[in-house]
């Protein structure tokens, strides 16, 4: 772990499986009690000094951005172990993490003037919370720490990261090459268990909780902090609907829907979970995807040419079993997939499943894996309706020809991103998080820079 700039190891230490051979490959410090009092005195006392000079956060963020870009392969191969995606995608995630760096760097935290006059001057700025506690899940466990770290620490906050348990190394890992960037105490990186989040989530030490993983957990979370008044962001689980409108070509959408639901094996908070489709292209549109889940290289992400990983844990991967279980219970039809594949890991097949509808588990729930419903519609507002019938609201996309009437119907889904020919185009500059139980606040862009930042009133009478 990192704490006050130092390698510490943790009072005991629990083991890291790899998705691909289900078996332990490292061992992680298990944080403790004690020391999660002594990681928060550390971030306490950088605090004093971090939070007076903006131009040299901003110049570490940058800093920070480079010391990560000089060692992209390294930290992507320890992802690829722990979390399960190609060496690629791996590749793609820490370059993504040397993106906001850069791009939260550039951010401004503006002074508004509210009143200025001969006699008085009425000001308000933007004040670092103090420690944030920062909690990330699984599926892309460096990039959205960063997202938490790049605008925590530019507001002027200290941090203290834990990520999940079943991929800590590669969060780890980023607070070993940001020891000698980052001042002593303002980036502390730990691990442990699940009791370790919510130790953090009641510390008295912390101000704000900045939380991804699942609704569950999202709602202990802000449980936890409502005694203390602490603030929290929460990013949660989705549930996202594509609707698919008649006028598209099934050939040339079907790659791009795919990969919108498929991307990093289905675990994607905002990966296509349910797709509704025109009838009047259904059974082509499924054909098209069919080829592409036949053809796809499902394997060890540290193999050449693998394009879908295992899923991450054994619970998870055990939960898409039950999914597809009970829609197969359910009549529902495999045009692909539908088993796990191999003796060894968490490999699922890419499942398209049709003969399925709403009221199944499979479209209701968040199955976050490689198992994809795909239902017909006729009327384009049912269709609208079937989308929004969800306490999720994380994202959704429409597809057509028609661009403006397609951004007319996205703009009825209730989500907090809306697409249009496109799914999972998430961006550094802008806000990104959920309707509903899909979350509370957003983050990036300067949303995001907000959410790490409470406002003060300055009301000067001069002379
Ligand atoms: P999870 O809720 O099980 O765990 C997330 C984190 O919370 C882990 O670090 C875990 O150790 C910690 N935790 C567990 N119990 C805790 C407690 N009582 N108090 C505090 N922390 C606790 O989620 P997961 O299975 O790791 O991740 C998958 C979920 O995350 C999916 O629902 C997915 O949609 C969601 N997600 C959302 C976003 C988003 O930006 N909206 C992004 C990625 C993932």
């Amino acid at each position: 772990m990192t704490i006050d700039g130092k390698a510490v190891a943790g009072e005991s230490t629990f083991g890291v499986v790899n998705p691909a051979t289900g078996e332990v490959f490292a061992q992680a410090p298990d944080c403790s009690k004690a020391q999660l009092d002594g990681v928060m005195d550390a971030a306490q006392r950088a605090l004093r000094g971090w939070r007076k000079d903006e131009a040299k956060r901003r110049q570490t963020l940058l800093d920070c951005g480079e010391a990560l870009k000089a060692r992209v392969g390294e930290i992507a191969q320890v992802l690829t172990q722990e979390q399960g995606k190609p060496l690629a995608k791996a590749m793609e995630e820490v370059i993504g993490g040397v993106v906001w760096f850069q791009a939260t760097a550039g951010l401004k935290i503006p002074v508004d003037v509210v009143s200025e006059g001969p006699d008085v001057r009425v000001e308000v700025r933007r004040k670092p919370y103090g420690i944030v506690g920062a909690i990330t899940p699984w599926n892309f466990p460096l990039l959205l720490g960063i997202w938490k770290i790049a605008p925590a620490l530019l507001a002027g906050n200290t941090i203290v990261v834990k990520p999940s348990p079943f991929t800590p190394l590669s969060t780890l890992k980023l607070g070993e090459i940001l020891r000698d960037v980052v001042p002593a105490g303002v980036l502390n990186t730990i691990s442990g268990g699940d009791q370790l989040g919510a130790w953090v989530s009641e510390h008295p030490a912390v101000r704000k909780i900045s939380f991804t993983g699942s609704v569950a957990t999202g709602k202990k979370v802000s449980i936890a902090a409502a005694p203390d008044l602490k603030r929290v962001t929460l990013e949660l689980g989705g549930n996202d609907a594509a609707i698919v409108l008649g006028d598209v070509d099934p050939k040339q959408v079907a790659p791009k829907l795919f990969w919108g639901a498929f991307e990093n094996c289905g675990q994607v908070c905002s990966a296509i979970k349910r797709l509704y489709v025109d009838e009047a292209i259904y059974a082509p549109l499924v054909e098209e995807m069919a080829k592409i889940a036949r053809d796809v290289k499902v394997g060890n992400g540290l193999e050449q040419g693998v394009q879908l990983g295992p899923v991450n844990n054994r619970p998870q991967f055990q939960r898409v079993c039950e999914l597809v279980e009970d829609a197969k219970k359910h009549g529902a039809k495999f045009v692909t997939g539908g088993a796990r594949t191999g003796d060894r890991g968490y490999f699922f097949q890419p499942t398209l499943v049709t003969g399925i509808s709403d009221g199944v588990r499979l479209v209701d729930e968040e199955q976050f894996g490689p198992a994809l419903p795909i239902m017909p519609f006729r009327r384009v507002e049912d269709a609208i309706e079937r989308a929004n019938a969800t306490h999720f609201g994380l994202s959704g996309s429409v597809w057509s020809r028609d661009v403006a009437r397609a951004t007319e119907i996205v703009s009825e889904l209730e989500c907090g991103t809306g697409w249009v020919n496109q799914h999972l185009a998430i961006r550094p500059d802008a806000p990104f998080g959920g309707c509903k139980w899909s979350g509370i606040g957003y983050e990036n862009g300067p949303w995001g820079l907000a959410a790490f930042t409470e406002l003060q009133t300055i009301n000067v009478v001069k002379g």
